[in-house]
């Protein structure tokens, strides 16, 4: 099932918040063959597994801060209404 299989001690790349920086993890907690939790080797920072990601991950410019800015603002400009022809007044 596994592709790689992990065992405690082993070392694994993450995300260290302290470090902010991707560091070398002991593992120090697996769940069901997944890592759950590591320590840092630098600073002994044991945090759970990020999947070698941090909390704010590097966004692609543009769209997501464009999506909040838009969810932030009022519509000025709805969508205009479709105009249904109505079959009833037909002859
Ligand atoms: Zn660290």
């Amino acid at each position: 099932m596994l592709e790689n299989e992990l065992r405690l001690g082993d070392t694994i790349d993450d995300y260290c918040k302290r470090c902010r920086l991707l560091m070398n993890h002991y593992i120090v907690s697996i769940v069901d063959g997944e890592v759950k939790k590591v320590r840092c080797q630098t600073c002994h920072h044991e945090h759970d597994f990020q999947h070698g990601q941090g909390g704010r991950k590097k966004e692609p410019s543009g769209k997501s801060l464009f999506d909040q800015v838009a969810a932030t603002l009022p519509q000025t400009s709805p969508p205009p209404k479709t105009i249904k022809p109505k079959k009833d007044r037909r002859n």
